[in-house]
């Protein structure tokens, strides 16, 4: 029913033979790491031209993930706003509860074919190190994770995911025990022995090729979904709605419909607790040019030029960069970009689970939220897309608690 058959957007949408979307993008690495990520640079281009290793990955899509997933008429929640006709694009429902594990196993089958024994990855609330640590066990590879050790603490249950089924987690425990120096400790250890490593990314960031990689990797969510809205309604959306924290569910969904200019295509980031203190994470918003993790992009940035803290009620969200096709499709005028605040975020997770009996991430009620706000304005044969990227049991005990207060 659904055709996963790849169709590339046009040349305006894809990145410079030197990872460069204008001028975001890149690779802004130490001259150590320049042939290794080079190196990874090179055999994913010669794998994505490869059919063997599509169809590699598409029967891992199928037979362990569960692809496709559903395309959901959400009929409850569109008679509650009234307006647009609600469609829920249910990443929740692929194995480990998001979409994360599609661009996990992309990268898993990418170090199977380099030589590599062993992903490393550095994880902060611990949903990449879950997904990379599941992609590892599947394939028969090694994984390590890295993690500051307050989030060690934080995180206990990822933790002990990750490590049944198999990884390494190391607890980071420089500075200030954080992302940051879980980042540098990942890749201090890749840099010494890049034979054996093949390092994973968890979102559309970073040197390229990752940007483009992990994007074509998620884009089968867009396929699906076009293909999916055609059969249903006949036509195509008026828009797409995704979450952004680094923005790879929102490529993921937008891809495929970046040459149908007709259909709008909205990320949505976490404006927390208001966009006028440090307590959110709204990048696109918010942020300057700056250099994050090897790539030149938008950066939420203190006057020294370091990353600035971020919040979000949604752990996967707070990240102080974002993908830098995101900031070139705002540029060129095809990507819109808003924020929602915690609390429009949180009565998004309860109206949905009372309606519909599904419970969000709070990641992806976040794109929920601005569903919430738009489809009311819009006229009754609109259709809206709202890539609900995870499932919300991760969540519940802490909302609960935010409920209770
Ligand atoms: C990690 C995560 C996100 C945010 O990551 P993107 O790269 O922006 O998609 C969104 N939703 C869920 C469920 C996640 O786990």
């Amino acid at each position: 029913m659904t055709n996963t058959a790849t169709v590339a957007p046009s040349a305006q949408y894809l990145a410079d033979e030197h990872g460069y979307f204008g001028e975001y993008g890149g690779a802004a690495l130490p001259p150590h790491l320049v042939e290794p990520i080079a190196e990874v640079a090179r055999a994913y281009a010669e794998a994505s031209a490869d059919p063997s290793f599509h169809e590699e990955l598409q029967a891992l899509l199928s037979r362990y993930v569960g692809r496709p997933s559903l395309l959901y008429f959400a009929e409850n929640l569109s008679a509650h706003l009234g307006g647009a006709r609600v469609y829920l694009k249910r990443e929740d429902l692929n194995h480990t509860g998001a979409h994360k594990i599609n661009h996990t196993l992309g990268q898993a089958l990418l170090a199977k074919r380099m030589g590599k024994r062993t992903l490393i990855a550095e994880t902060g609330a611990g949903q990449h190190g879950v997904a990379l640590a599941t992609a590892a066990a599947l394939t028969g590879l090694n994984c390590e994770v890295h993690m500051g050790a307050i989030d060690v603490a934080k995180q206990h249950p990822n933790v002990v995911r990750m490590e049944l089924l198999g990884a390494t987690v190391v607890a980071v425990d420089e500075g200030g025990q954080s992302l940051k120096e879980a980042v540098d400790s990942a890749f201090a250890t890749y840099a010494a022995n890049p034979e054996e490593y093949f390092f994973a990314i968890g979102s559309v960031v970073g040197p390229h090729p990752y940007p483009s990689m992990v994007r074509d990797f998620q884009s089968v969510v867009g396929r699906e979904a076009r293909a999916q809205v055609l059969e249903a309604e006949g036509r195509l959306p008026d828009a797409l709605i995704a979450s952004v924290g680094g923005g790879s569910n929102a490529l993921g969904l937008f891809t495929a419909f970046l040459d149908d200019p007709e259909v709008r295509l909205i990320g949505v980031e976490p404006g927390g607790e208001g966009l006028t203190g440090d307590r959110h994470a709204a990048t696109m918003t918010l942020g300057t040019p700056g250099t994050l993790h090897g790539m030149h992009t938008r950066v939420l940035q203190t006057a020294a030029g370091e990353p600035s803290p971020v919040h979000s009620i949604a752990s996967g969200l707070d990240y102080p960069g974002i993908g830098p096709q995101h900031v070139r499709l705002q540029e060129q005028g095809r990507g819109e970009y808003v924020s929602v605040s915690d609390a429009e975020t949180l009565a998004a997770f309860q109206l949905l689970t009372r309606v519909e009996g599904i419970i969000p991430a709070l990641e992806s009620s976040h794109a929920i939220a601005h569903a919430v706000r738009l489809a009311p304005t819009l006229p009754a044969d609109a259709v809206l897309v709202v890539n609900l990227s995870g499932r919300g049991d991760k969540d519940v005990d802490y909302v609960a608690e935010r409920l209770a207060r």
